[in-house]
Order: structure tokens, then C-alpha cells, then sequence
């Protein structure tokens, strides 16, 4: 079986990835979500296994030290990484497998691996509208935001070794967008728009 595409998404917090990307997995067949590990603390509403694995700090480097992460980095002060044996797992199904990870963990994904591996930045309109998303979503201190805020800054510089960005304007464009690189990567690889291989029988 042909093994699925792995897309890279990052964006900096508050920029509506999270949304965007739960859109696109509803809304296309044969593609999930790759859940991580994290030490960070869950947020209200946050389920265990569906948005992470809410891991001690202990836990979380034990696994690190035994190599079973695909890629890890620490981001806002939070550990966070991701499963090989997961990742593995979904694309040898034939998946395609969604990873929400920072701008760190992609720099190693790039020097790791490039086949069946896209990459995909997901910007704010702009510094300013990000400050404001951020504000209103009110799930984070002020101290916090800001942190997020220089830390966005940071990140936008590593937007030219992305394959893929797409500026989230709009949400409902955005999913387009997003949808629109799946299924081309799929077309690629002679896969139809729902990700099954093509039958040319001619
Ligand atoms: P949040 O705490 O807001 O859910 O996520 C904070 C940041 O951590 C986001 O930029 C998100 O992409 C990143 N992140 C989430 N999971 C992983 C992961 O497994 N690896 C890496 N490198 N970053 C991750």
C-alpha cells in the first residue's frame, strides 16, 4: 500500500490553526491528527488523547531519552513531541497525518525527512489582528500573550523553509486552501480526492 503524506503545520498561537485544522479533518476522508505529548496543564475543554497526552514532566523525558519521539521541543515552557511509533503507524495505513508542531519541531522534521513530508504555515493577517485574536480567545494572562506575541515574531522568520503558507484572513478560505494542498500532494501520488489509490485500469 502506498503509505500517506505527512503535513507539517505551524503557526503562531492564537492564529486559528486549531480550527482550521479540525475543519479539514472533518471535512476530508483518510487524513487525522497526530495527538502529542505535552506537560503542559490541559485548557478547559481539552479532552486527554483527543488533543494531547497530558504527560508529567518525568514521563515526558523518560520518552525522550528512549527515543520515542519523532520530534520534540519546548515551546512557551511547555514540553511537547511527538509520537514515532504513532506517526508510523497512520502512514503505513495509508493515511494522511496531520501534525500541529512548532516552528523547532519542524526544523528537525526538514532535516529528517523531505519524501511524502509537506510543510505548511498557517500566518496572521497581521501582528496587530494576532494580539487582538489572543485577547478575546481570554484563555491566557496578559504575560502570556505577550510572551506568545514575541514569540510569533520569532517564528514568522522561519516562514521561507515552509513548502505551503497560507495567510488566515478568513477561516472559511483558509480550509479551502488547506484542503486544496491535500488534495493536490494526493494527485501527485495518482490518489483520488478522498485519498484512495487511483484505478486506471487502461
Ligand atoms: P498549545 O499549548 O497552544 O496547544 O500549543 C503551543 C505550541 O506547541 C503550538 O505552536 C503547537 O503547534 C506546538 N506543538 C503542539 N504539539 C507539538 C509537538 O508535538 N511538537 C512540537 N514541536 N510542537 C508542538
Amino acid at each position: 500500500m502506498e503509505k500517506g503524506n505527512l503535513f507539517i503545520i505551524s503557526a503562531p498561537s492564537g492564529t486559528g490553526k486549531t480550527t482550521i485544522l479540525k475543519r479539514v479533518i472533518s471535512e476530508l476522508e483518510s487524513i487525522v491528527f497526530s495527538v502529542s505529548h505535552t506537560t503542559r496543564t490541559p485548557r478547559i475543554g481539552e479532552k486527554e488523547g483527543v488533543d494531547y497526552f497530558f504527560v508529567e514532566k518525568d514521563t515526558f523525558e523518560t520518552m525522550q531519552k528512549q527515543g520515542l519521539f519523532f520530534e520534540w521541543a519546548e515551546v512557551h515552557a511547555n514540553l511537547y513531541g511527538t509520537s514515532s511509533h504513532a506517526v508510523k503507524e497512520l502512514t503505513e495505513q495509508g493515511k494522511d497525518v496531520i501534525l500541529d508542531i512548532d516552528v523547532q519541531g519542524a526544523r528537525q522534521v526538514m532535516d529528517k525527512v523531505r519524501e511524502k513530508v509537506f510543510f505548511v504555515f498557517i500566518a496572521p493577517p497581521s501582528l496587530q489582528e494576532l494580539e487582538k485574536r489572543l485577547a478575546n480567545r481570554g484563555t491566557e494572562s496578559e504575560s502570556v500573550i505577550s510572551t506568545r506575541l514575541k514569540n510569533a515574531h520569532d517564528e514568522m522568520k522561519s516562514l521561507e523553509h515552509y513548502d505551503y503558507v497560507i495567510v488566515n484572513e478568513q477561516v472559511d478560505r483558509a480550509v479551502e486552501v488547506l484542503k486544496s494542498i491535500i488534495i493536490a500532494e494526493r494527485s501527485r501520488k495518482r490518489r483520488g480526492v478522498s485519498g484512495e489509490p487511483l484505478k486506471l485500469d487502461f
